[in-house]
């Protein structure tokens, strides 16, 4: 059957190519000029280098195409950049190249060490290859523009090559692209930690908040963070002293990591991250009340959620308990009007909304809830500079869902240097300058 099928598509092609107009190609073994000078075209080869043969490999579904230079040519010391240089010796490599319709194709070339008046024995510039990868700047390309869309790992399976060979590429380039990374002008920042594995490893994130670009991430989420943003920032054209605004949540390790290190930066303390004390703090009361008190079971996400973002059957569990006499709605009323706070229209009003709820917070008899209070009042400033900054948090959600992203395209792997790449990569908006498909 397999073999009718064959014969007939061979009968076609056959009758295809003596129709009037077509010219036949050689067959891809003992290649005539044709194919040759189509395949130097393509590749965009220049003097020295050309196409001289090519072997295609149907069964193992892979084209190589052999270049090569004419006897007394010159070459670019790859070590200097100078022209001119006579060749030494020279090395057999290969480099994976865009696929040939469905087959892999390789490019195969003896790449000469040159003589150089400056660097002595040098390996040759080859045009299309950086030196020491496997691929061609074309496929690497590809491989870029492929890794910003989807898992490295899947790229790897899709054009059958192990992730490691692919993570090196995309820390070139990132690499590459982030020491050339311009950051003067910045002068307001949001700091922000992610847990890079399970829990175990942090990267801290320096967001550049005008822009909306990911400047520096860094292992750890201590004090050392921000020292070491200071230095890399100043690295890129940055002025630790010129930082006006800083966006954080309340960790003692960020409050001073800045103190010491962005001494012109007032501290808006993150809204998120504030409503969030408030929360674990009624969560504390559910527990303990739940100890007595059977009808609270299963109502923990009550109580984390606003009453108008509670399901149907939420709502129904709400209305059916005896909430005037629940130590845990008493504390949901004081989160409620916590969050209240930031619908305040100024500062004045902010401040005095506050400091109500301080008192009635503070007055309320729930330890928990007491506590964060006090936690409140250490934090008063920063909770209240929110309304003279305004560091939208909406933003700071926009770049979390990128490094959420990021992470889900970085999973699997051991570093978190290959999730800081990929955040650059997706969140850096960095200046790739890769190769062009022209
Ligand atoms: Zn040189």
């Amino acid at each position: 059957m397999a073999t009718a099928l064959f014969a007939r598509r061979e009968a076609s092609l056959t009758a295809a190519s003596s129709a009037p107009g077509w010219v036949r190609l050689g067959r891809i073994q003992g290649l005539d000029m044709r194919d040759t000078t189509l395949m130097q075209m393509a590749l965009g080869l220049t003097p020295p280098w050309t196409v001289v043969g090519s072997d295609f490999d149907a069964k193992a579904r892979r084209l190589d195409i052999q270049i090569d230079f004419p006897a007394g040519s010159r070459f670019t010391c790859a070590g200097c950049g100078a022209t001119d240089c006579p060749a030494y010796d020279t090395e057999q490599m290969t480099w994976r190249h865009l696929n040939f319709f469905q087959h892999e194709a390789y490019l195969n070339a003896r790449v000469p060490r040159v003589c150089c008046k400056k660097c002595g024995i040098k390996k040759a510039h080859v045009p299309w290859a950086r030196p020491d990868s496997g691929f061609t700047l074309l496929f690497e390309a590809m491989v870029m523009a492929m890794v910003s869309a989807m898992p490295v790992r899947t790229v790897a399976r899709m054009i059958g090559e192990h992730d490691t060979r692919l993570w090196r590429v995309v820390h070139h380039y990132v690499e590459q692209a982030r020491a050339r990374m311009n950051v003067s002008g910045v002068t307001k920042l949001a700091i922000d930690e992610t847990a890079a594995r399970r829990g175990h490893d942090y990267v801290t994130l320096f967001v550049d908040i005008d822009r909306s670009r990911v400047v520096f991430a860094t292992e750890g989420k201590d004090a050392a963070t921000v020292a070491a943003f200071a230095d890399d920032f100043t690295a890129h054209g940055g002025d630790p002293k010129a930082i006006s605004e800083v966006c954080i949540d309340m960790s003692p390790a960020f409050i001073s990591g800045v103190g010491d290190n962005l001494p012109n930066a007032a501290i808006t303390f993150d809204k998120f991250h504030a409503v969030k004390i408030i929360n674990e703090a009624v969560d504390e009361v559910r527990r303990s009340e739940q100890r007595k008190n059977a009808e609270l079971r299963g109502t923990r996400y009550i109580w984390l959620r606003n009453p108008t973002n509670l399901s149907e059957r939420q709502k129904a569990k709400l209305d059916a308990l005896p909430t005037q006499h629940l130590k845990t709605a008493r504390a949901y009323q004081i989160r409620l009007a916590f969050q209240d706070l930031y619908d305040q229209p100024t500062t004045e009003q902010a401040k005095a909304h506050l400091k109500k709820w301080y008192f009635w917070t503070t007055h309320c008899r729930l330890a928990p809830m007491i506590k964060a209070a006090h936690a409140v009042k250490r934090h008063w400033d920063g909770i209240l500079r929110w309304f003279d900054s305004k560091i939208a948090n909406g933003l700071i959600e926009g770049i979390n869902s990128l490094v959420q992203a990021a992470k889900a395209k970085a999973r699997g792997y051991r570093s978190t240097r290959n999730l800081k790449a990929i955040i650059y990569l997706l969140a850096g908006k960095l200046d790739m300058q890769l190769p062009a498909f022209a």
